[in-house]
């Protein structure tokens, strides 16, 4: 089942609202995703009763937003931070927890919708958990189908759990389809930026530091999804999400450069038509689509203004200086455990760039060579979450060997 059948098998009526205060959980709430949601529910307390909402690392962050949003319960992922954050919610009532059993028991909390943003693979099980319980979950966290996509559609569909994407393109890819017959799209087309370093040479980009990285042109988001849309990773990422979203072939999937980043994405029809969505960048508006579906609520966002904008431009990517996005679509066509392999990786360069112990060209190349050293890997697509795992640890681990290969001289 993808998402497009899904949607157009339920009744709207059957999804009037009839619990009011609505139950949200929010996974990753101390990050830039979590933040941007508990800014749309703060703008309307009365509408939302806040179940639980989880962090990382950052205690303070989480104490504080758990307290202005009246959670009935808070998860810190790190077990070092569990005394600070008792000791910071002494007296409120909230109840706390740590550790990833723990995310994963908040994530199981029964919510009327959870959003699920916590980065990287790590967001894996807290967001099966929700879809287990079949909570309606908001997805932000595009690792956990670039990771696993089949067994966790598989788990959207027995147990029939509504899924909203919230990435921007997937958001706009599912506007722009709504009412549409499944046979009758040709393509889909995903827009991206370019990120900072669009029109730079090999030569400059052999040199980018990660701060030069941290600074996207149109979009304020985490320093994963940045450095990865610096990388255009973060767009064969996006790729494999929408494979499995909406089961479109790697044929059916296009990328185009769009250095303005309003139209976020383009479904072609069969009859030459084109649909598209678009909005000023701002991920308030997808995760306003994803929160009050099938209604449409109210956001703070700027409003778009073609006429002042003047022009928009289009070019196609350059996967000679971009090679992550062509080593994505190589890993989806590929099929097997190879998107694990990549996401894992791509997981390992990331965190290897941000502590300078690998130049930015060596992020991809170390990706690459990561899913050459894979081939011994179990090819075929892994079965169980188990499986996703032990594929994504030994990735990890052949990542990490072959970091002095692309160290910074
Ligand atoms: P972020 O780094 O700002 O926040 C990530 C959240 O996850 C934080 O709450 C952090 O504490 C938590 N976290 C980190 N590691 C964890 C771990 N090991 N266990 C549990 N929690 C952990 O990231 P973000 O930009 O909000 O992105 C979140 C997800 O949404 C990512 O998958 C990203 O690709 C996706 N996304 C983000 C944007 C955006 O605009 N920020 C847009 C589209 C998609
Ligand atoms: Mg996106």
């Amino acid at each position: 089942m993808t998402v497009l059948t899904q949607l157009r098998s339920l009744d709207a009526t059957t999804l009037a609202r009839s619990r009011r205060p609505r139950r949200i959980s929010v996974l990753g709430a101390t990050g830039s995703i979590g933040e941007s949601t508990l800014d749309l529910i703060g703008r309307n307390p009365s509408a939302y009763q806040v179940v639980a909402l989880t962090g990382g690392r950052n205690v303070a962050r989480l104490a504080g937003l758990a307290v202005k949003h009246r959670a009935e319960l808070a998860v810190i992922a790190d077990m070092a931070g569990y005394a600070e954050l008792c000791s910071a919610l002494a007296g409120t009532g909230i109840e706390v927890g740590a550790g990833r059993d723990a995310l994963v028991e908040a994530a199981s909390r029964p919510a009327d919708w959870v959003m699920a943003a916590i980065v990287g693979a790590a967001g894996l099980e807290p967001t099966l958990a929700a879809v287990r319980q079949g909570t309606t979950t908001a997805l932000a966290n595009k690792e956990c189908l670039v990771s696993a996509g089949a067994i966790f559609m598989a788990e959207v569909g027995r147990h029939k759990t509504m899924l909203l994407p919230v990435d921007s393109e997937h958001s706009a890819a599912l506007q722009a389809m709504a009412g549409a017959q499944a046979e009758a799209i040709e393509t889909v087309c995903l827009t991206a930026s370019g990120g900072p370093f669009r029109s730079w040479s090999l030569a400059e980009m052999a040199n980018v530091r990660p701060e030069q990285a941290l600074k996207h042109p149109n979009w304020s988001m985490g320093p994963k999804v940045t450095l990865d849309s610096a990388t255009l990773m973060n767009k064969g990422l996006e790729l494999i999400e929408a494979h499995h979203l909406f089961s479109l072939g790697p044929d059916q999937l296009d990328v185009l450069i769009h250095p303005q980043s309003i139209v976020h994405c383009l479904v072609s029809y069969r009859d030459g038509s084109v649909l598209a969505q678009l909005s000023c960048p701002d991920m308030r508006t997808p995760i306003a689509y994803s929160l009050a579906w099938p209604e449409r609520m109210h956001a703070p966002t700027e409003r778009l203004d073609l006429a002042k904008l003047g022009a928009l431009s289009f070019a196609a990517p350059d996967e000679a200086r971009f090679p992550a996005l062509r080593i994505a679509k190589a890993a989806l066509a590929a099929g097997g455990c190879a998107t694990t392999v990549l996401n894992a990786a791509n997981e390992v360069a990331v965190e290897a760039f941000f502590a300078g112990r690998i130049g930015f060209l060596g992020i991809a190349n170390l990706v690459e060579a990561t899913l050459e050293a894979a081939i011994t890997l179990s090819a075929a697509t892994p079965t169980s979450v188990e499986e996703v795992l032990a594929v994504d640890a030994e990735a990890r681990t052949r990542a990490a060997a072959q970091l002095g290969r692309f160290a910074i001289a």
